[in-house]
């Protein structure tokens, strides 16, 4: 049973203003509820780290898009996944789990960056780069459709996109579909060619170095943490470019207790609900998307086990050959128990 008041005690470090008493005790009941239907349904539910806090309370793992691939592909008892998240990321969970049954709660929640890389643009554009550079290698982000990853040699994640593109055979990389993140690579790999896609995570690439600088300056002597998908811009003002795990794991093991952490704002609530010992500022953009599950979406999609992700099988498996090329680059024994078990 959830305590409404220990839940206020703990939300109100994400938000005062909202998790009132009141709320808190609605919140309560509806999350008491869900726990009741995951059992009954036999279902684990993933959330990622920009979710709205009371979502985290439910969760069985809280992670970026590495550990929430890594955790759907060891989820073998299970018959349902109620994925928090975004379209994609709802996808790669049944890429790598087959035999769940994974629910995305509001199919709304998709994600900008991912649809500017159209399926049919991408098999154009690398058609085309094809024929100038005969050994093009294709690495797409994980925020890609299934279908888009299907055309992909290799998945990345913002936690391993340089070891992996730094890893690939090939001199000449097409990298879709943020462009920043490119840029970051490139930065880095300066031994290989990488051709950007012209795409951009709106909340990352709005925040803007003036907004640092003013955070900085009002507290000198914290640390700031960006996440890789920022303008490089913005990136050069960091201490470390993170993705979100990496910034809370960052933030845990530092000794500083100071932090500015430059990404969606719901990872600045996750890092002061588990971190509460230390301070944390912000300087955060929200992502629509990612904030529009709700606790009802949640308890209304284990009542009815709906919306239901599915993806046409040969899909699947392009998608799961490239997330397999990912773990094989850059960490063989990180390879979830479903992808080492493919075919
Ligand atoms: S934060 Fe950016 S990349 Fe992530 S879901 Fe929102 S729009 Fe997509």
């Amino acid at each position: 049973m959830f305590d409404p008041e220990e839940l206020h005690e703990k939300l109100t470090r994400a938000d005062p203003g909202y998790y009132t008493i009141d709320v808190c005790r609605d919140i309560a009941r509806k999350l008491d509820r869900i726990a009741e239907l995951k059992i009954e349904r036999n279902a684990v539910l993933l959330a990622h780290n920009y979710q709205r806090p009371e979502i985290f309370e439910v969760a069985d793992f809280t992670g970026d898009s590495l550990g929430l691939s890594l955790q759907a592909g060891e989820v073998t008892e299970a018959d349902v996944i109620i994925f928090c998240g975004v379209h994609f990321m709802a996808e790669t969970s049944k890429v790598v789990s087959p035999a769940c049954k994974v629910i995305l709660p509001n199919l709304q929640a998709g994600c900008s960056l991912a649809d500017m890389a159209d399926a049919d643009d991408v098999a154009e554009r690398i058609d085309e780069l094809r024929e100038q550079y005969p050994d093009l290698g294709v690495v797409c982000y994980v925020n890609t459709t299934a279908a888009v990853k299907a055309m992909c040699d290799a998945c990345c994640t913002s936690a391993n996109a340089v070891d992996v593109i730094r890893s690939m055979p090939n001199e000449t990389i097409l990298y879709l579909p943020d462009k920043n993140m490119a840029a970051y690579a490139a930065k880095r790999i300066p031994e290989k060619k990488i051709i950007p896609w012209e795409g951009y995570c709106y909340v990352h690439h709005e925040i803007e170095p003036g907004e640092i600088i003013r955070v900085k300056n009002a507290n000198p002597g914290m640390k700031v943490l960006v996440h890789p998908e920022c303008r490089d811009d913005v990136i050069k003002l960091a201490d470390a470019a993170l993705s979100t795990s990496g910034m809370i794991e960052y933030a845990k093991q530092s000794d500083f207790d100071r932090f500015l952490a430059v990404t969606e704002c719901g990872l600045s609530d996750l890092l002061r609900i588990q971190v509460p010992n230390k301070q944390f500022f912000r300087a955060c953009k929200i992502c629509r998307f990612m904030k529009m599950i709700t606790l009802d979406n949640v308890l209304d999609s284990l009542e009815k086990l709906q919306p239901e992700i599915t993806l046409p099988e040969d899909v699947r498996v392009g998608a799961e050959k490239a997330i397999r090329r990912m773990f094989e680059l850059t960490s063989p024994d990180l390879i979830p128990a479903a992808l080492k078990t493919a075919v």
